[in-house]
């Protein structure tokens, strides 16, 4: 083994390639830092490059929460055609819609011009301490092993892999041992939008609407259905327990689920992509479980593919146009920070002077079958999540973002989507690259914070001025 024993050198190394990591290395590299990102699969980007929208980064009022990195991935996205942008889904949310295909394209293009190290196909498996500080990874490579060594590391493998490799405390799932499911998002291609959103209209029951005060509480089903056609994208939510949905699960045409997502991604290609399967329950980090859940998640989307089209009006000539890269995970091991994102600091919309990034996602907790919980943010507002709790407790070089937060269960439901991971990850990228200036690089709590917030202004990020 020695003798395939290589040996790296980087003032940064961020551990994950999704939505999170991609933020953090893209801020790290912009801001002068020698960076390599890690990540195990064969490609970069995460859930923005599944079909889903990024959530979290628009507030039910309609504002902007999240800018900076994902904002300038999102230009780069618009300039190659594949942004179709804030979509309102007239229950609690904008999300904010893109084409996964060419948002592949945009990730790369943004982390190339910024100078981003990538290495694929390698997956962290041992880390290297000294007191509190991990100085290197130990990554597997295919027929070889490299040690990547770093001042400063950001965790950002969904699991908290580097975190907990050293030592670090963790959270996992409630007290009844569930996890939120597992999923894959699948796209079907010819949606006739119109006969869609008319549907909406004449079987409004079915909808998943006016879930707050800022989007339609005050309004029926029908009028939200209407509204919907107004804004004419193929968007709509279904209930897991409205009548059809129920019905197509007494008939054994369709498996418990609380909802089907009818998300755009393409006007060109008159295609969406679809957020319905799951399998709740399953530790994602055991390798075997997830990648047993992908029988029952295979047989659930052609399942799902056939009763769309046999019983949603707009469907009857779509076709299937393809799967995610990858089962999705909403939720393994969480990472205790010195600060700990707490539920209240989340639905009441707390601000606070030392905020490095804003989140405004529900508290949203997908649970066995139909089951779901939702808690809005009070007010359709924002909350805004403290530097702290990208500090890994006990460790002085090591940041964590995404969906490894150091959160409770009910804060990481909100704070786990794509918008407050982005920024999250921003503000790790740039605190590593101004670590890096102290007479001791890589203390990260040694940052001056007001630095660190005037640096993410003037990157675009949004700390101040919403609801
Ligand atoms: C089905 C589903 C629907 C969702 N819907 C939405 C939605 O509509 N909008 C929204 O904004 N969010 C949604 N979310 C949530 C959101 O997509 C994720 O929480 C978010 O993308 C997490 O990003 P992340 O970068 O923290 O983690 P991940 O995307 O999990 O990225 C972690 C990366 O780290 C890599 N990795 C892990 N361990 C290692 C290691 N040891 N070494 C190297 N690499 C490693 C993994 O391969 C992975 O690419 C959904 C999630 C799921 C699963």
């Amino acid at each position: 083994m020695s003798q395939k024993m290589k040996q790296r050198s980087y003032e940064v190394v961020v551990v994950g390639g999704g939505a999170a990591g991609i933020s953090a290395a893209i801020s790290a590299a912009k801001n002068g830092a020698n960076t390599l990102l890690i990540e195990a699969g064969p490609m970069i980007g995460g859930e923005l490059i599944s079909g889903l929208p990024v959530d979290g980064a628009v507030n039910a009022r309609g504002e902007w929460v999240v800018g900076g990195v994902l904002k300038e991935i999102l230009e780069e996205l618009k300039r190659l055609g594949g942004y179709i942008g804030p979509v309102k889904d007239w229950r609690l949310i904008w999300k904010v819609c893109v084409d996964p295909e060419i948002m592949k394209i945009a990730i790369y293009n943004i982390a190339r011009k910024h100078g981003v190290h990538l290495l694929m196909y390698s997956m962290v498996d041992k880390v290297i301490t000294e007191n509190n500080r991990v100085t290197g990874v130990l990554v597997i490579n295919k027929g070889s092993h490299t040690i990547v060594s770093a001042k400063v590391i950001i965790d950002c493998s969904g699991d908290g892999d580097v975190a907990s490799l050293a030592g670090a405390e963790t959270m996992k799932s409630n007290d009844a041992g569930e996890y939120q499911p597992v999923s894959i998002v699948f796209r079907l291609m010819g949606v006739d939008t119109q006969k869609l959103l008319q549907f909406c209209v004449d079987e409004p029951e079915n909808l998943a609407v006016g879930e707050s005060e800022w989007m339609g509480a005050e309004l029926t089903a029908l009028e939200c259905a209407k509204k919907l056609q107004e804004q004419g994208q193929p968007t709509a939510f279904l209930r897991g327990n409205g009548p059809l949905i129920q019905k197509g699960i007494d008939d054994g045409e369709m498996y418990k689920t609380a909802l089907i997502g009818f998300i755009p991604i393409s006007t060109d290609r008159k295609e969406v992509a679809v957020n319905t399967t799951r399998i709740a329950n399953i530790d994602a980090t055991d390798r075997e479980a997830l990648s047993g859940a992908m029988h029952e998640l295979m047989d659930q989307t052609w399942t799902c593919v056939e009763f769309i089209k046999k019983r949603i009006p707009g469907f009857e000539n779509a076709y299937f146009s393809g799967l995610a890269h990858r089962i999705g995970i909403r939720e393994t091991c969480r990472i205790v920070g010195d600060y700990v994102l707490s539920r209240e600091d989340v639905y009441k919309g707390r601000k606070l002077k030392d905020g490095i990034g804003k989140g405004c996602h529900h508290i949203d907790i997908h649970q066995d079958g139909i089951k779901q919980v939702r808690i809005p943010v009070e007010n359709g507002g924002s909350y805004d999540m403290p530097y702290s709790m990208l500090l890994v407790k006990g460790l002085d070089n090591v940041y964590i973002a995404g969906r490894c937060m150091s959160a409770d269960r009910e804060a990481h439901g909100s704070a786990r989507v794509m918008g407050p991971c982005m920024a999250q990850g921003e503000a790790a990228g740039l605190g590593a690259a101004i670590s890096l200036e102290l007479n001791s690089p890589g203390e990260i709590r040694g940052i001056p914070i007001d630095r660190l917030r005037e640096g993410l202004l003037s990157q675009g990020a949004i700390l101040d001025g919403t609801h």
